[in-house]
């Protein structure tokens, strides 16, 4: 095996699929930058993956031993991915946000488990030499405590997304979250100052770490709500990564490195975007403290107004301009299909159609660009929400379908409102505007939105994909 795993470069076959697999994984990530190549990339990345652990089990070698116990390991691979696979494949379109953070939480767990069996084998030399105060102590006690606060926070984000738990906010969470975090950091340094001859003896210490942590989780995910869930939800991702990367160091696994860090600085970058995007702060969204802080205190007042198939047909087939503002309504009714015949239909009438595309529509990053490229909309007609305000004033009929919160204007006028500060799509600048939902219902946020109630707005009631299925056929026979 030895000769049959050593080029004559003296790389060997493991650290020459590592490096295969790297180059895969990044591949991958660079090609779900666009609809288009994202499900490529996303096998390819897999492809990667599944080289790097098939190579780790045959050729990975620890002082000298091959890996050992791979019947469990296969084992543990077989169950692992029909339980994944049974599940992907039955998740529908919307609850996928959900599935997505329970895979996450699943990845911190992995991490935090590693830590926990690992800290129990620091080894005497180790511990003789450096005392706890050393690299590969502290790799341990990073990816602990970072794990478990991914996991337990991507099971509260899981159960929010699920509409199984609300929100709980309290005043003094901010101080509460901001001591936990210091006293999980004070363990860090207490566990690693001490002098001991064995880490059996602070092994109770990482088991009270885990609860601290865990408890962290769910209180700093817990008071999240209004529309902030996707920037918790990538932070929550990025953390995954970072944990995964302490467990590359601790193993001195290159690929696990390597993948960590990509999933770790993906997750930030992301995490920072959706931060600007909602004008928030990260450091209120890592202690769990953001949004404008309570229900809004608008009153729906004046009258809604309802607009038929057949006007509503007439209005954008003789519109010079029209923009479709996508939500989540848009993904739950599947409409996507439906929604680019009608813009396909218009555009045929010399009807220039642009998509807005906000982006925290929907329930997952990025949501609204994978449904309208599912439906082979052209990548530019999406244009991105701070781009087409300045043009909403010259826009004849703005229409927003199954989406609520990303156009309600409580974001610029009502400082108390959940989702204050957060930019939105000017919907009201525009000259009409049709709202296609199934009747009042709130938005993600919970809240009343008066752009319903504007002078402007004319509500098209029903399932976004019935109703936009009558005014394609309405639009062909005018
Ligand atoms: P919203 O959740 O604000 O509103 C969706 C609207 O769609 C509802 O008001 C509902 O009204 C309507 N709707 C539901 N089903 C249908 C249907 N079958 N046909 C027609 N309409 C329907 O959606 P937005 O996209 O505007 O906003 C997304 C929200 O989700 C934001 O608050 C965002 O922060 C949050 N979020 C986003 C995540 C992301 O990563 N993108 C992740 C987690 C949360 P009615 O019941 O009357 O039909």
């Amino acid at each position: 095996m030895d000769q049959l795993s050593q080029f004559n470069s003296g790389i060997s076959i493991l650290e020459m699929s590592y490096i295969i697999a790297s180059i895969l994984f990044i591949l991958g990530l660079k090609m779900l930058s666009h609809p288009l190549t994202a499900r490529r990339g996303n096998t390819l990345a897999a492809i990667g993956m599944g080289l790097a652990v098939i190579a780790t089990i045959l050729f990975h070698h620890k002082d000298g031993k091959p890996i050992g116990n791979v019947g469990f390991i296969l084992f543990a691979i077989g169950i692992g991915s029909i339980i994944g696979w049974v599940i992907a494949k039955r998740v529908k379109m919307t609850a996928m946000p959900q599935l997505v953070s329970f895979f996450n939480g699943m990845g911190g767990a992995a991490a935090a488990l590693i830590s926990m069996m690992e800290f129990q084998h620091v080894s005497p030399e180790l511990i003789a030499k450096s005392g706890m105060a050393n690299g590969h102590v502290l790799a341990i006690l990073l990816g602990l405590m970072i794990g478990t606060i991914s996991w337990a926070g991507s099971m509260i984000a899981f159960g929010k997304l699920d509409g199984r738990i609300g929100d709980l906010r309290i005043k003094a969470m901010k101080y509460v979250n901001l001591t936990i975090l210091a006293i999980l950091i004070g363990f860090i340094v207490y566990i690693m100052t001490r002098h001991v001859q064995s880490s059996s003896e602070l092994t109770y210490l990482i088991y009270i770490m885990f609860v601290i942590a865990a408890i962290y989780g769910v209180l700093f995910v817990m008071p999240i709500g209004g529309a902030d869930m996707p920037v918790v939800i990538s932070l929550l991702n990025s953390f995954t990564g970072v944990a995964a990367a302490m467990g590359g160091f601790l193993y001195n696994n290159q690929i696990m490195l390597t993948g960590g860090i990509l999933v770790g600085s993906a997750g930030t970058i992301l995490t920072i975007l959706m931060c600007r995007a909602m004008n928030r702060s990260l450091l209120n969204v890592i202690i769990g403290v953001f949004g404008g802080g309570g229900k809004t205190n608008v009153e729906a007042t004046g009258s809604v107004k309802e607009i038929s198939i057949s006007d509503a047909a007439v209005l954008l087939s003789y519109s010079k301009k029209v923009v479709i503002v996508p939500g989540y309504g848009l993904a739950v009714a599947q409409a996507q299909h439906i929604c680019h015949e009608l813009d396909k239909l218009l555009e045929e009438k010399g009807v220039e159609v642009k998509y807005a595309i906000h982006p925290v529509a929907g329930r997952m990053p990025g949501h609204m660009n994978v449904l309208l490229a599912e439906a082979d909309v052209p990548y530019e007609q999406l244009i991105e929400s701070e781009e087409i305000n300045p043009d909403l004033p010259n826009t004849d009929v703005l229409v927003v379908i199954g989406a609520n919160d990303v156009v309600n204007p409580a974001a610029e006028d009502d400082p108390s409102s959940p989702i204050y500060g957060m930019p939105i799509i000017k919907a009201r600048d525009a000259k009409n505007i049709i709202v296609m939902k199934r009747g009042m219902g709130k938005g993600y946020a919970a809240i009343e939105n008066m752009l319903f109630y504007n002078d402007k707005t004319r509500m098209l009631f029903g399932d976004a994909k019935s109703t936009l299925q009558n005014l394609v056929n309405e639009v062909k026979s005018l």
